[in-house]
């Protein structure tokens, strides 16, 4: 690669010898906590009215509220920092024109992805004038609706309702458009098709060598099923081999389980994976209405106990997780060795 290592890259290493780094929580809780009208989503009344059309209702087009309710994300990112996260995510999980193109929102979706880094970046250098700790945007970067490597018609298997060359170029847009907004991380994270997420890295790449600057890349897989492998049937171990060739500044797991569930894959991928690992669990298990009861104490508990086994670098949490969550997993693992990369 052409590309030099970012200074967030070097300040992140170092950090990340020195202690267990705090990644924040969910949006999607906080948002639903606004209780906002499809009259919120598009900006009418007391938002930004959104500069781009849809035919489409926008309510639960969480993304879009980087444009037309900033103030409102940006308290979230706030909250989050000062609950003690170093590295905050964007609100960009769908900002690519392949999921945006449900809500008819594609011509959005630069401008999401650069107002929403800087919004995370108003929010931490806020926290930051408090406080005095650097703080990190990660550029969050989310799988698609669609997948690579799967056929969604059972009666023609080789069908791809999306193909890498797709996937590609919808990336760079989202790439690009969160380095342009300043993002010092790119977040590729819920991983369940690794081919996907191939074609994100190989369009970070690409920028990276565009610039001559590489911004260190975080790297998520999910596990979708009880034999724990992702949807497209990797295992932690295969999960790594396939992504190991990118040197991300971070390996590890979100989403689809709870700490309890996730542990032995963890432990797995930080027995094989010669860099930093992250794990950001759910708030546990959905209950009967998809949501999450598992309180902070009990997630930060179990957080805690990765980080006392030593198989984590930087934890956080996903679903259902809040400020809350994030401010008892950061003061459970206050103190406690970081993993060592072998
Ligand atoms: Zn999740």
């Amino acid at each position: 690669m052409s590309a030099v290592a970012s200074p967030s890259r070097k300040a992140l290493e170092r950090l990340a010898r020195e202690r267990i780094l705090i990644l924040d929580g969910a949006m999607g809780t906080q948002i639903q906590g606004l209780g906002l009208s499809e009259d919120d989503f598009v900006g009418h009344g007391s938002g930004h009215a959104c500069r781009h059309h849809s035919d489409h209702p926008q309510k639960g087009n969480n993304d879009l509220l980087i444009l037309t309710q900033p103030e409102a994300i940006e308290e979230i990112h706030f909250k989050y920092a000062m609950a003690g996260a170093d590295i905050v995510e964007t609100n960009t999980f769908s900002a690519t024109t392949i999921a945006q193109a449900d809500y008819g929102m594609e011509s959005a979706v630069h401008d999401l992805n650069v107002e929403g880094a800087r919004v995370v970046r108003r929010a931490l250098d806020r926290a930051t004038a408090i406080d005095g700790k650097p703080r990190f945007v990660a550029g969050a970067v989310g799988p698609t609706n669609r997948t690579a490597s799967i056929s969604p018609d059972v009666n023609n298997p080789g069908f791809r309702a999306v193909t890498f060359e797709d996937l590609r170029k919808a990336y760079s847009q989202q790439v690009n458009g969160l380095i342009e907004g300043g993002a010092d991380v790119i977040l590729i994270e819920t991983i369940f098709d690794t081919l996907n997420a191939k074609a994100a890295i190989f369009a970070c790449v690409e920028a990276f060598e565009a610039r001559g600057v590489a911004l260190p890349m975080m790297i998520s897989g999910t596990i979708t099923d009880a034999s724990g492998r992702t949807l497209t049937g990797q295992t932690p171990t295969a999960f790594w081999h396939s992504v190991k060739h990118s040197r991300p500044f971070t390996i590890g797991l979100n989403c689809a389980l709870g700490a309890e569930a996730m542990r032995p894959h963890m432990a797995e991928i930080s027995s094989v994976a010669d860099t930093f690992t992250c794990a950001y669990p759910n708030a546990g298990l959905p209950n009967a209405f998809g949501q999450y009861d598992e309180g902070p104490e009990d997630t930060a508990k179990q957080v805690g106990e990765f980080a006392r086994e030593g198989i984590v670098n930087v934890v956080g949490g996903c679903c259902g997780t809040t400020p809350d969550h994030i401010r008892a997993i950061a003061a459970a693992v206050a103190g406690v060795t970081p993993r060592l990369v072998p």
